[in-house]
Formats: C-alpha cells, structure tokens, sequence
C-alpha cells in the first residue's frame, strides 16, 4: 500500500518555544514598527514566514559538524570538507567562500560591472539587482511570457525569454554584457523553476556571442528537483545528476548557503575562468577574509558541507516541495489568488487580485501583509512595489505584480503550524475589502523594503 500522506522525513530532536501574542498586542506592536514587517522584534511573530534564508533547522549531524569545525586561518580540514561538497555538486575551478550571497555578488559585480555594462537575468532578485546597479551598470530582466502571468499554468515559468536574450547579445557589443544570469529557482518571479532545456538554450546563445553564463544557485536542488518531477525524460535521472548537468552548462555561479546549503550563514562565488577568480580573491581578501574561510567561520563550512549532502536526498526533497504545495493548494481551494503554479520555497499570494480596490502605488502587498500579521501573527514579505517600485532616478512605478510571500523555512514548521496558517488566510480574505492602503513616509535611497516606514491611509 502507498500511503499518501507524506509526512516530514525526520523527528524533533530539540525544540524552540513559540510564544502566542493577541490581536491587540500584535497591532500595538506593528504600529511602533512603521508597518515594516522587518522591524518587528521576531518575539512578536507566531509563525515566521518572512524568508527561507538561513531560517531553517539543522540536522544533527550538522551540529556534529559544527563541533568538528577546525578554527585555522588557513587551510583548515573544515575548508577541504566544504570544498569537497561544493565540488562533488558544482565542479568549477575556483571555489571563493563568502559569508553570504550578497557578498559573493558584490565581489563579481565589483570584478565585472561598472557603467555601460549590461547584466541580463531572467529576474534579478533584490540583492542581486542592487549589487549590479551600484556598480553603474544595468539589471535586465528577461523572464519568459509565462512567467509574467501570475495565474498561468506552465511548469517552468522561470525560464528565461531566450528571444529577448538573442536580440539583446546581437544589439550590442559583446563586451559590454560582462555575463548573462540565470536565477534557479525565480525567488523574485514566484519560486518558479527554469528547465533544463532552457538552461542549454541559453547557454548555446551566451556560446554563440563570447558571454559567460552564471548561475544565482541559491535554491538549485528545489530547482533540480521540479526538472525531475516536469520534465520529459528526466524522472529516471539523480537530483545530483541533474545539478551536474546544471553547472556544467554554466561558467561560475553566486550561491547562498542559507537556501539550498541547509545552513544559517554562508555562500560562494565560483567560476572557471583564472584571471577573474584573482581578481574576485584579490577583493575578497578586502572585506570577507581569507581565500579559505572567506567571511565564515570553520563551523560555518561544516554545516554547509554536511547540509550540501542533505539537500539532494530525494526524501527530503519531496517532502519540501509537497509541504509547500500543501499550502498552495489549501489557499487556492478556499480561492485565494496565488501564483500557480506553487513554486518550491514560498506561496505567493496574489495581493493585487485579492485587494482590486487597493491601487499599486498604495502597496496592497504591504496591506495583506500587515493584516496577516495583525489578524494571526504570520509574517509575510512583501514582492511589489514596495520592493521594486522605486527606481534609481527617483521615480516610483507600479511593479510587475504584487505579491505577498509566505516563504516556508526548511525543516522548522510541522503540518499543524501551516493549518493555522491556512485558516488566519482564510480569515483575513474574507475581509479583504475592509483593508486600506498605505503611503511611505519615510525611505532610504536604495532597498527601501528593508527599512521603510508606512502609514496606513483611511480608505483604499
Ligand atoms: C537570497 C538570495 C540572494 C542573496 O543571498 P543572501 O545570502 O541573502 O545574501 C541572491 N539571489 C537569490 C535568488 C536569493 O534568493
């Protein structure tokens, strides 16, 4: 008999105490924070589904590891460990540990970007776009038709628009695209995965015009896995297998560990190519550190190198994208719109189709967010305009979409907790034409999500 359930593959093995607020308390609290989610004290939060960076539990033999880890500056046995990990998945040449991805992207954008340069990805997360633009240069987003259409059906709305991609590299100079991104999954377009057949066509373009390809990793055995689980011909293949064939289709790739390492700090740059990785160590030795501990401690490579063999068990795999899928389906069986198909690291409701009567340029992301949290302590991420909206020369424009992100760490909540989840759901869209807008009262000049401060309009 083939049961259905399937459950967490893993038992609790030591537990951290949730702590239940009120409505009152909760409103009280998201008053004092500016309406920012980020500038809760996490105390204040029941279930956190703010990120699934670096929020996850680890194994117990990742906290062996973290015992085992070897503290010398150089050369450190914990160092060949992560490094033997890395490469048992990612066999590229230079291995360039950092403390997390946005590090390791500020290095390369620093090695490769500057003014007149163009950076091509099908979409730029957050931390990757800001690192591209402080650099001068530009952050283009080339996602496939699909991927654009939140409630489009298609099994790999990540893919990257190859026709857009050919008539940019032949609009331009060669050398002023200094490498063409691929993000596995699509945080940013809704945890959607890109196939392998997209990944060669890119690559045969990038081939074609002398342009390097990189891979934004950070969720690449989730991404591996949908390509097993959609893809024709793939099913027979090894999660491991298919992640080979990934990087050997590109030429270095940014990671962050807190994704798809299992960790709660770390990441990489790798690449191929010889004179750029001594350009990118020569930068890394200015702020993150030594070429074989990079901004992380010898634990910090033990976790990941244990959580790197973790990642691609298939047990584990399928538990991950099944639980999330579990509260993808709940929310579109009560009719929350959400964007479908559900990725692998996050639902993504659809605020601007829950809240029509909440226009873009008063954030209803940021309004469905805020009412989660009020009405059941639930932290969610805003991915609109409040993220995307404001632009380097100062003008604001709606986003593409407005989502608010309910991002499920690793191996942390139990069925039970997402149940919860699924009726405060519930709840606040039965009310969703009471919530209001918001407008920004106070912002910094860049990654304003972070850091803004709202406050609520009386209507819509
Ligand atoms: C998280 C993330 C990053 C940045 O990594 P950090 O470890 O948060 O600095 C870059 N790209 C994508 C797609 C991500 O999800």
């Amino acid at each position: 008999m083939a049961f259905k359930t399937i459950i967490e593959p893993f038992r609790i093995h030591s537990v951290e105490p949730l702590r239940m607020t009120s409505p009152g308390a909760r409103r009280r609290a998201v008053r004092e924070a500016g309406f920012n989610l980020f500038a809760l004290h996490s105390t204040d939060v029941l279930i956190d589904l703010l990120t699934d960076s670096g929020t996850g539990a680890m194994s117990a033999a990742q906290w062996a590891g973290i015992q085992r880890g070897d503290e010398s500056y150089a050369g450190s046995p914990s160092w060949f460990r992560f490094l033997d990990s890395v490469r048992d998945l990612f066999p590229f040449k230079h291995i360039i540990p950092t403390h997390q991805g946005r590090a390791a992207e500020k290095i390369l954008f620093s090695a490769i970007g500057g003014p007149g340069k163009v950076v091509p990805n099908n979409t730029h997360f957050d931390t990757t776009r800001a690192n591209v633009e402080s650099t001068g240069a530009e952050a283009v987003d080339l996602l496939c038709a699909e991927g654009l259409d939140p409630a489009a059906l298609h099994p790999f709305k990540g893919n990257m628009d190859t026709t857009g991609l050919e008539e940019l590299l032949s609009s331009r100079n060669a050398d002023t695209v200094p490498a063409v991104f691929v993000t596995i999954t699509n945080n940013s377009g809704g945890g959607q995965p890109v196939s392998l057949a997209n990944l060669h066509e890119v690559r045969d373009i990038c081939t074609r015009h002398g342009v390097p390809l990189f891979l934004d990793a950070c969720r690449f055995a989730e991404n591996a896995w949908f390509i097993r689980m959609r893809e024709r011909g793939q099913h027979s293949r090894t999660v491991r297998e298919i992640v080979l064939e990934m990087a050997s289709l590109a030429d270095g790739m940014t990671m962050s560990a807190k994704k798809d390492g299992l960790a709660n700090i770390g990441g990489w740059l790798a690449m191929n190519d010889d004179q750029l990785a001594v350009r990118c160590r020569n930068l890394l030795i200015l702020t993150e550190g030594f070429p074989t501990y990079g901004g992380l401690a010898g634990r910090d490579l033990e976790a990941i190198a244990q959580g790197l063999r973790e990642v691609v068990h298939h047990d584990y795999l399928q538990y991950r994208i099944r639980s999330t899928a579990y509260l993808g389906d709940a929310l579109t069986k009560i009719g929350i719109p959400i964007v479908q198909p559900t990725g692998g690291h996050a639902v993504y409701i659809d605020a601007r189709a829950l809240l029509r009567h909440i226009p873009a340029l008063h954030y209803p992301g940021q309004s469905l967010a805020v009412a989660l949290y009020e009405a059941g302590g639930i932290r969610g991420c805003e991915i609109g305009t409040v993220m995307f909206g404001r632009h380097p020369d100062g003008t604001e424009t709606p986003a593409a979409m407005d989502l608010v992100r309910l991002a499920i760490p690793r191996r942390t909540y139990t069925q039970s907790h997402i149940d919860y989840v699924i009726e405060v759901c519930d709840d606040v869209a039965s009310h969703a034409s009471e919530l209001t807008g918001y407008r920004i009262v106070d912002e910094p000049p860049a990654l304003r999500h972070f850091s803004a401060r709202f406050e609520q309009l009386a209507t819509a």
